[in-house]
């Protein structure tokens, strides 16, 4: 992997939230040589047996910038995020559209090659396809490495996730688990692994029974 690394620059914000999407947002690493994307494993259509899941055609038409992004190993973790700042409680698919459309936005401003995260979940319980599974996602400054990355549109201090979102969080990380052989104590919440209150203390009770679920 280093023998591929030309270049490495890291984009981050220092610990605050950002004033609209309100994760502690942490970069993609500027790096390798540009190349075709991998052929998706099964994952998505793993996920989509399970929940409604809208590609990511169905939302943007902003290719991503391989040149920026780094090239996935194995993942072995998973870290679940919020969007953070403002409540969000969209069920109408072109409000949620939007809204993602704020996220990549953010991201691309940060010279992130894509937008972070590799699914993101809506107050409807729809499931976005985000960044391909070919590429480390660009979420938790430094450890991003095997780290797969969900988001839960909304911010989980100010509300709860309605039940539809909350069960697809759990059919989503069951599907990824599976897929990636993850173990449930690799299951985590960003304020895990970096200063931030990501996902919110009304999703990280979740993510705290989650870890005690027997491992796979
Ligand atoms: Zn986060």
């Amino acid at each position: 992997m280093t023998a591929e690394i030309q270049q490495t620059r890291r984009t981050f914000l220092k610990g605050s939230v950002l004033p609209v999407f309100g994760t502690m947002l942490c970069g993609d690493m500027i790096l390798a040589a540009p190349e075709d994307e991998k052929p998706q494993p099964d994952v998505l259509s793993s996920i989509e047996r399970n929940v409604p899941l809208m590609r990511r055609s169905e939302w943007t038409v902003v290719a991503p910038r391989l040149d920026r992004m780094r090239k996935a190993g194995r993942f072995h973790r998973l870290t679940i995020h919020h969007s953070g700042s403002t409540k969000a409680v969209h069920t109408i698919k072109n409000a949620v559209i939007h809204d993602l459309d704020g996220v990549l936005t953010s991201h691309r401003q940060r010279r992130y090659g894509d937008i972070g995260y590799h699914f993101i979940i809506d107050y409807a319980g729809r499931v976005w396809e985000g960044r391909s599974h070919a590429f480390q996602g660009a979420h938790v400054l430094g450890e991003n490495e095997g780290n797969l990355a969900v988001m839960l549109l909304g911010n989980f201090d100010k509300q709860k996730p309605s039940e539809q979102q909350l069960a697809s969080m759990y059919k989503t990380i069951h599907a990824l688990r599976k897929q990636y052989v993850i173990p449930s104590k690799n299951v985590y919440g960003h304020r895990d692994l970096g200063a931030s209150a990501c996902p919110g203390k009304h999703v990280y009770s979740h993510i705290l029974k989650l870890r005690k679920i027997a491992s796979v």
